[in-house]
């Protein structure tokens, strides 16, 4: 099979490899899409180093048919279904997995730098995975689609943890991809008045085919406008779907008392430092939370809204590469002008 070997940062060479063995309870999946993520980008490149051991194969957000298996599958899935795949692999009992919050457990592997990726022909599943329900039918849903749910799925983890499902307001700033997934997520769940903040008229035009009711251009009046567009209350939910902190600081003041902020996007190392007055949190009680991956079961949620059709997605990949173009995909997918940049294989 092809794979999209990774053995340095910049390092990536396109390379046909054996298709390992199955062991018992093992699978394996002939991917249909993968997608490039920002985190790729940073792996690719060598300024993300955590967990991160070469040579490897990226490529976490990815569907893929059941091509074989080596013993029964679970039940509900027979060979030739197609599968989203939740991409990592707690540990099951540190603190963080005792605690629920297993998607954040530091011991956990994650399919795309430490399990070889979906930036291949082939996925080798490991019987542990297979038996935790890592894989998801999504039959009927097309495969960049059905790629998507790993994504929507982390930004709707984002969006409970602020309590966003039952917001009066949310705030989404920045609408590259990600923010467009908050924002189509949270008018699928019912928030009511959604405003969504960038520099680019291009994408807060496609913000309020998403769903937001008010489109703002980041600069001195936004916060004010915000505050007119809620009647004075202010949202009491805001997620930061962008990597700078200037991209925070000017909405604090359109926060309404008990407001709870999501920092989902990875800000650059060195720029990471936040200006926040100490005693607004204090009188308003505000939340400053972050977000990191997401829990098996909402991917699984995530799966049925795209599935059902609660959720449309079908437009957030916007260009398909062969797999023997993967770097010139990363290089689209980190030029920007893409939603989405898929990687797929010929069939
Ligand atoms: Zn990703
Ligand atoms: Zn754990």
């Amino acid at each position: 099979m092809k794979q999209a070997i990774l053995n340095g940062p910049l390092d990536m060479i396109i390379k046909e490899q054996e298709i390992p063995p199955l062991e018992p309870g093992d699978c394996l999946l002939r991917v249909q899409s993968a997608l490039v993520c920002g985190t790729d980008i940073r792996i690719y490149e060598g300024t993300k180093k955590k967990n991160v051991t070469y040579p490897t194969v990226m490529g976490h957000e990815f569907a893929g048919t059941i091509a074989e298996s080596n013993g029964p599958l679970p039940h509900g899935l027979v060979v030739g279904d197609l599968v989203a795949v939740y991409p990592i692999m707690p540990c099951g009992h540190c603190s963080a997995c005792v605690r629920g919050r297993e998607n954040i457990c530091r011991n956990r592997l994650a399919f795309g730098y430490q399990i070889p990726g979906a930036f291949a022909e082939y996925v080798h599943v490991p019987a542990a995975a297979v038996r935790a329900g890592n894989l998801v039918k999504v039959n009927g849903v097309r495969p960049n689609s059905a790629a998507v749910i790993e994504p929507l799925s982390c930004a709707y983890n984002g969006l409970k943890l602020i309590d966003a499902p039952a917001a009066h307001a949310l705030l989404v700033v920045g609408c590259g991809p990600l923010g467009l997934m908050h924002i189509r997520l949270a008018s699928a769940l019912g928030v009511k008045k959604i405003v969504a903040v960038d520099p680019s008229a291009q994408r807060l035009s496609a913000a309020a085919k998403s769903g937001a009711q008010l489109t703002l251009a980041p600069g001195d009046t936004a916060a004010r406008e915000i505050l007119e567009f809620t009647d004075g209350d202010g949202v009491d939910a805001m997620v930061v779907a962008v990597g700078r902190t200037d991209a925070f600081e000017p909405y604090l003041e359109a926060l309404s008392p008990g407001a709870k902020v999501n920092l989902f996007a990875g800000f650059p190392t060195g720029k990471d430092v936040l200006a926040v007055s100490a005693n607004d949190v204090h009188y308003n009680e505000y939340s400053l939370i972050g977000s990191s991956s997401c829990h098996l079961s909402d991917f699984e949620f995530v799966a049925s809204m795209v599935t059902d059709g609660t959720l449309q997605v079908d437009d957030l990949v916007t260009t398909t590469m062969e797999i023997e173009e993967a770097v010139a995909a990363l290089e689209a997918a980190k030029a920007g002008d893409d939603l989405r940049v898929g990687i797929t294989a010929r069939s």
